[in-house]
């Protein structure tokens, strides 16, 4: 647990989050400014900055896509969905605890807009 990181501190019960689905070692939550009708993100419980260092995990990373996996079929998205993980400052990322974007609810359109 590191006391300044925002997503420690869901993990803990510090900062309230609308969790969806909970396991030993991650946790999965609504995204408090959704993109699409279902916007989820799951984290690993254990501290890492971000897809890098989850990579050097590979139980817990493991274990993430298999949360972001239950997800989907909790929130019903038979049709299809999203697992994103924004990475550095190209990739967009503002909070360096890894997450996976797990969004659909809608088709999503292009992959991406071009830079
Ligand atoms: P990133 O840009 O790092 O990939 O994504 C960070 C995400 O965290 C954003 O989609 C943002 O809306 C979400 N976020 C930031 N602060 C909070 C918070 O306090 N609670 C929740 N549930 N989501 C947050
Ligand atoms: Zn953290």
């Amino acid at each position: 647990m590191e006391n300044s990181c925002l997503f420690c501190r869901i993990v803990a019960g510090e900062i309230p989050a609308t969790v969806v689905h909970r396991t030993a070692t991650t946790v999965a939550f609504r995204d408090i400014d959704p993109k699409a009708p279902t916007h989820v993100l799951v984290i690993p419980v254990a501290h890492h900055a971000n897809v890098i260092e989850l990579a050097a995990d590979p139980a817990a990373a493991a274990d993430v896509l298999a949360t972001a996996a239950k997800v989907a079929e909790l929130e019903g998205l038979a049709d299809g969905f999203r697992v994103i993980f924004n990475t550095g400052e190209h990739g967009g990322q503002e909070v360096f605890h890894v997450h996976a974007h797990v969004v659909g609810g809608v088709p999503l359109g292009p992959m991406l807009a071009r830079p």
